[in-house]
């Protein structure tokens, strides 16, 4: 009986060092020394180090995400309710000697200033996603979709269609329809997420 033991890199003519542990399943297949890392073979290796760049990719802008909200409440939330106080005031005061006025005056106060704080935060929030862009080009978009909902997988099939991270084993021609693409990507987050 002659077993066929050879590294499972085409070709490789290489002494066979090991068998792969396997990486989330089982694999089984030889590795030499030079198609291996730590006991597994050279494509199990990869999917390996695919999955951790794209847990960090994803935690990196996720903290990014996190900061940007925060540096947005923290900027223009003091100016805020400062300018909410003026308004009642000067509405309470007025309202002395014309109730009515005093009221008007309250709400149209109350009313400029959120229109004011909502345009100066999103003013802020364009410059800053334009710099934060330039060194993470799909944080924009992921900061889009992150605002309206948390959920992981969600976010890193997007980061993954945005080209930023590589979800497992995806190796999708260019040939192949656009829906086919996003599908497979997101059957390989799914894969990378177990
Ligand atoms: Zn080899
Ligand atoms: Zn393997």
């Amino acid at each position: 009986m002659s077993l066929n033991v050879s590294c499972a890199i085409p070709n490789c003519t290489n002494p066979v060092v090991g068998q792969c542990a396997g990486y989330k399943g089982s694999c089984g297949r030889f590795y030499c020394a030079a198609h291996s890392t730590d006991r597994l073979c050279a494509d199990c290796a990869r999917r390996k180090s695919e999955d951790e760049i794209a847990q960090r990719t994803y935690e990196d802008y996720l903290h990014t995400a996190e900061q940007l909200r925060r540096e947005l409440g923290s900027a223009f939330l003091p100016i805020f309710i400062g300018a909410v106080v003026v308004s009642v005031m000067l509405g309470l005061a007025i309202s002395q000697s014309n109730f009515g006025v005093g009221l008007t005056v309250m709400c149209a106060g109350m009313i400029a200033v959120g229109i004011w704080g909502s345009d100066r935060t999103a003013k802020q929030e364009k410059v800053r996603l334009e710099e934060i862009s330039k060194t993470k080009p799909a944080f924009p978009e992921f900061y889009k979709t992150w605002k309206k909902e948390k959920n992981k997988e969600a976010l890193m099939t997007g980061l993954a269609i945005a080209g930023v991270i590589v979800a497992g084993a995806i190796a999708a021609a260019a040939s192949d329809s656009r829906e086919k693409r996003v599908s497979e990507i997101e059957e390989g987050v799914r894969r990378a997420m177990r």
